[in-house]
C-alpha cells in the first residue's frame, strides 16, 4: 500500500451506527484538518486530471475536495447538487437508495461540448451516486473521463455500476 494510501486510512474515522444503525460512517474530517494530508490527496487527485477541462464535485463533501482539485489542476468546477439547490435552468436523475430514490441535478449550461470531466467524491459505497452523476454529465454535452474517490467500499460493489468508466480509488477497504 502507498505511503499516501496509509495516511488516508490514518484520516479517515469510522463512526459506527451513523447516519443509521448497521451504517459504518467513513468521516473525512479528520483528514481535511490535516494540512499535509488533505494536500497530499488534492495534489494526488489532480495529478490525474491531464487533458481535463472541468471537474465535476458531488455535494456535499465533494465539493470540498473537488473545488481545490480543479484550481490546482487548472480546470473549471461545476456543483452537482441535491434537488432543489441549483438556481439555473437544470437537468436532473434519480436514483435508487436502499429506502426510496435520490435525486440530482446540474445545471443544464455547466459545459462545452465536449467538455471532459472528472467526477471526484470523497466515498464510492453502492455506486449509485456517481452513476447518476456520470449519466447526468453525459446529459448535459460533457465527456465523462473517468471518477476519483477517496475511498471505495469494495464489499457494496459500486464499481460494477460504473462499468466502462475509469474509476480510481486512493484507498479500497
Ligand atoms: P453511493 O451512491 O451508495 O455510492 O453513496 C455515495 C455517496 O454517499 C457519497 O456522496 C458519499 O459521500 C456518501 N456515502 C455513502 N456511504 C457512505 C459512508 N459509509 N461513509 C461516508 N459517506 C458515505
Amino acid at each position: 500500500m502507498s505511503e499516501l494510501s496509509e495516511l488516508i486510512l490514518r484520516r479517515i474515522r469510522d463512526v459506527p451506527d451513523y447516519p443509521r444503525p448497521g451504517v459504518v460512517f467513513k468521516d473525512i474530517t479528520p483528514l481535511l484538518a490535516d494540512h499535509a494530508a488533505f494536500g497530499a490527496v488534492v495534489d494526488e487527485l489532480a495529478g490525474m486530471c491531464e487533458g481535463i477541462d472541468k471537474i465535476v464535485g458531488i455535494e456535499a463533501r465533494g465539493f470540498i475536495l473537488a473545488a481545490p482539485v480543479a484550481y490546482r489542476a487548472g480546470t473549471g468546477f461545476v456543483p452537482v447538487r441535491k434537488k432543489g439547490k441549483l438556481p439555473a435552468e437544470t437537468l436532473e436523475r434519480s436514483y435508487d437508495l436502499e429506502y426510496g430514490s435520490a435525486v440530482v441535478e446540474v445545471h443544464r449550461d455547466a459545459f462545452e461540448p465536449g467538455d471532459r470531466v472528472l467526477i471526484v467524491d470523497d466515498v464510492l459505497a453502492t455506486g449509485g451516486t456517481a452513476r447518476a452523476t456520470a449519466d447526468l454529465v453525459r446529459e448535459a454535452g460533457a465527456e465523462v473521463v473517468g471518477a476519483a474517490v477517496l475511498m471505495e467500499l469494495a464489499f457494496l460493489a459500486g464499481r460494477d455500476r460504473l462499468a466502462g468508466l475509469d474509476l480510481r480509488s486512493l484507498v479500497i477497504v
